[in-house]
């Protein structure tokens, strides 16, 4: 039943691997066998101990995500050393203020990294999956916020919905040629992500109150999705937005 989910063999590239959410992901996916290709604008040191720690492999790329310029180096340097079996375009930005307030420059921004960015670097590892026919994994990180509307983050919702749209489209054209595209949304992590949240003491017990789990994610929580839908297992799941969430979607 393990070899379901074993990924011995797999490189798995996982954007914003630093910490958090895609640190967390690029353990589970190394415990359970995959070498790692980490992509991030900070040092991915910390997630290399823990990857080598899991007996595996990893390279680390340094690239800025909010414009497309670094793509084409991305591919060329981590496809020059392997072949990428497994994509979590992982990495993202949120940026608080009432919409009647919200500028254009943290619009731009926030859309650039978590739905621009997403697509573009998506579609070069996808151009490499299909001309080998050996399909692959695409993991797109959504929220919750690709179901709900939220307060105080237009541009966050309206990325993260749009990446739900986006894994829908990308699973309905690749499906038939080996290519298995979903998402995960996690619900309330602990991560940089959400530090405003729990620091403001009203809105973290609204929050708590609300999660049937009774607490907020630790990131070791989202490995199991992400392995999941990376293995063998999910061959036949395609489009899917999980929710990881302590069961607050159910409430
Ligand atoms: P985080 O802020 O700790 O991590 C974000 C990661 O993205 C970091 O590695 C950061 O370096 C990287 N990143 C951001 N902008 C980048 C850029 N321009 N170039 C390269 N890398 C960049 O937050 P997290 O909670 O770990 O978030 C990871 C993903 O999970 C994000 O897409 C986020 O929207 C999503 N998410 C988080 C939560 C949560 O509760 N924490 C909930 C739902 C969705």
């Amino acid at each position: 039943m393990m070899s379901l989910f074993d990924l011995h063999g797999k490189t798995a590239l996982v954007t914003g691997a630093n910490t958090g959410l895609g640190q967390a992901i690029a353990v589970a996916l190394a415990s359970a066998g995959a070498d790692i290709v980490a992509v991030g604008r900070s040092s991915m040191a910390e997630t290399e101990t823990a990857v080598r720690n899991a007996g595996r492999s990893m390279q680390a790329i340094s690239a800025d995500l909010s414009t497309l310029e670094p793509i084409e180096r991305i591919v060329a340097e981590a496809s020059g050393e392997r072949r990428i079996d497994i994509l979590v375009n992982n990495a993202g930005i949120i940026r608080r203020a009432d919409a009647i307030d919200y500028t254009e420059a943290d619009w731009d921004a926030v859309m650039d990294v978590n739905l621009k960015t997403v697509f573009f670097l998506t579609q070069a590892f996808a151009r490499k999956m299909l001309a080998d026919n050996q399909g692959g994994k695409i993991i797109n990180i959504a929220s919750l916020l690709s179901f709900q509307g939220g307060i105080r983050i237009p541009a966050y919702t309206a990325s993260k919905s749009g990446l739900a749209g986006l894994t829908k489209l990308l699973a309905c054209e690749w499906a038939g040629r080996g290519i298995n595209v979903n998402a995960i949304a996690p619900g309330y992590f602990s991560t940089n992500n959400t530090q405003a949240l729990r620091e403001d003491e009203d809105r973290n017990a609204q929050i708590l109150a609300r999660i049937p789990a009774g607490k907020w994610g630790d990131p070791s929580d989202l490995g199991g999705a992400a392995v999941f839908l990376a293995s063998q297992a999910a061959n036949y799941i395609h489009g899917i937005v999980l929710p990881v969430d302590g069961g607050w979607l159910a409430r």
